[in-house]
């Protein structure tokens, strides 16, 4: 039987390629075969591995096998390991063999894959975070509050994403049990931020009590500086110690800072060692990281790696559907396809289409239609800077605010010229790579512990004050019509 595995193996990744072979067969063992009844018993190392290899590549599985078994009606049943586990399976009982969770894949039971096709991550126990495991009470963390709007819901699933989303999922209902960690990758504005936020928001709506804490590195290793300066990195590893879900945004912000790194070990050990879940999320994969630590890279990859890559046109229009709803925007299916087919390198930058096309509306009072799309889009092109500038941003402020450019940069401490360079901060942040320090530069010599300050401070005003995040959300459509 190993012999005929690894004669699998081999086929497999001529095929599918080794990366396949790696991510999902490496685990399986080939467990029995009988003869008499043609059956074959796979061996899988959780229910997760099993609902995908079921989605995905029973076929091939069915196709090799039975050629290299020498039979043409093979039956496969899948098991796991830990089938005795907190998180069961809880497939179709019909599909259930007594006392074992084998679920059987003949001819007639395609249909079955099939079904677990479309909610194959049901078949995990959303009660299996047990809700005694985590802390009852909690203390506030002062991290970055969690985006309501990012969540499961709100994300468009397809092939260029499924499993980094079907693997979000599974995590935010089984803290710590399923893939620890979970380290998501992939080009910017491809919707990491956004997978990371839902697991947040999932976890949060299943489980009120528990401790999340959001991150992006760059404000760890910040805040970790500034725990070294006031001789509190005790401090500081006990705050990210306590936590059961901890989101890490960007962990490629780590590269040559190594003083982070080896405490981040520490904190990742102590979280990993106690289930407690880690999700990160990087624009590169863990080996390609430059300057990171061999250990950390590989406790990066011990969980699962899954990727987010540019959607296709489906999923294009069908996010820009969503992104224009959420504005109270209707659009119909032939504008949002025209939207969709402009040249954009990430989602992000066709939402930025959208923004401009909602602006110019609203301003002209024209309607969205073909030619304002020529007009507002394919005629820019060109000239149209695809990036934000910081000096765009000021510039955008200052006159929003009605105060001169000069007074943001400098170090007035009125009121309303310290709000304005808190929003242009926020901005910055948002809308442009520049680390903390380049923008407390900019913003009149400030330090990091300044401009993290006024990050939390504008992210906690647009929760509190509506006319406030109005004005600000006014603002960014305005950046694309400078
Ligand atoms: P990243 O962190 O990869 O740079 P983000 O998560 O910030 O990207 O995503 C950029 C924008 O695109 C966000 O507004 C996000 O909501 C949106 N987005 C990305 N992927 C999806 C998706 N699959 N469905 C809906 N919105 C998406
Ligand atoms: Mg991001």
């Amino acid at each position: 039987m190993h012999g005929i595995w690894e004669e699998f193996l081999t086929i497999v990744k001529q095929e599918a390629g080794s990366h396949i072979v790696e991510t999902w067969f490496k685990a399986v063992s080939f467990e029995q075969w009988e003869a008499r009844t043609n059956t074959a018993v796979l061996m899988m190392p959780n229910i997760f591995v099993s609902n995908w290899i079921q989605k995905h590549y029973i076929t091939l599985i069915k196709t090799h096998l039975s050629r290299l078994l020498h039979t043409t009606s093979i039956k496969i049943f899948f098991t796991c390991k830990n089938d005795n586990d907190s998180y069961k399976h809880t497939i179709r009982p019909a599909s259930l063999i007594p006392n074992k969770s084998f679920i059987a894949l003949e001819k007639s039971d395609i249909s079955l894959v099939k079904s677990t096709q479309s909610a194959p991550l049901t078949t995990i126990e959303k009660k299996s975070t047990s809700l005694t495991q985590l802390p009852r009470k909690t203390t506030r963390l002062e991290t970055t509050k969690l985006n309501e709007r990012y969540t499961f819901n709100t994300f468009v699933v397809g092939p260029t994403n499924e499993l980094a989303h079907a693997a979000a999922i599974t995590v935010s209902h089984n803290i710590g049990k399923v893939y620890n960690p979970l380290f998501i990758y992939g080009g910017t504005g491809l919707g990491k931020t956004h997978l990371l936020h839902a697991i947040g928001n999932e976890l949060k709506s299943t489980n009120p009590e528990a401790t999340i804490c959001y991150a992006t590195s760059d404000t760890f290793v910040n805040e970790f500086i500034n725990a070294i300066k006031s001789d509190k990195t005790r401090n500081f590893r006990e705050k990210y110690q306590k936590v059961d879900l901890l989101l890490l945004d960007d962990i490629q912000f780590f590269s040559h800072k190594e003083q982070t790194q080896e405490t981040f070990f520490h904190i990742f050990d102590a979280l990993h060692g106690r289930q407690k879940q880690v999700v990160f999320s990087s624009d590169t994969l863990p080996q390609n990281i430059l300057g990171l630590q061999g250990r950390l890279q590989s406790r990066l990859q011990c969980g699962l790696v899954a990727d987010v890559q540019m959607p296709t046109l489906e999923m294009k229009i069908a996010i820009l559907k969503k992104k224009a709803q959420a504005q109270g925007l209707t659009l119909e299916h032939d504008i949002l396809r025209s939207i969709a087919e402009q040249p954009a390198k990430s989602i992000r930058e066709l939402e930025g289409y959208l923004m401009r096309l909602a602006a110019f509306s609203a301003i002209s009072h024209q309607p969205i239609n073909i030619d304002t799309i020529k007009k507002i889009i394919v005629n820019t092109h060109q000239q149209r800077p695809q990036t934000i500038t910081i000096d765009a941003i000021i510039k955008s402020v200052a006159r929003h605010f009605n105060i001169a450019i000069a007074d943001i940069k400098s170090k007035q401490r009125t009121k309303q010229i310290v709000l304005c360079r808190q929003i242009a901060c926020y901005l910055m942040k948002k809308h442009t790579p520049h680390s903390l320090q380049a923008i407390g530069e900019t913003l009149g010599g400030k330090d990091h512990t300044t401009i993290i300050h006024a990050l939390t401070k504008i992210e906690k005003l647009i929760h509190q004050d509506q006319i406030l995040a109005d004005k600000i959300e006014l603002i960014q459509k305005h950046f694309y019509q400078n």
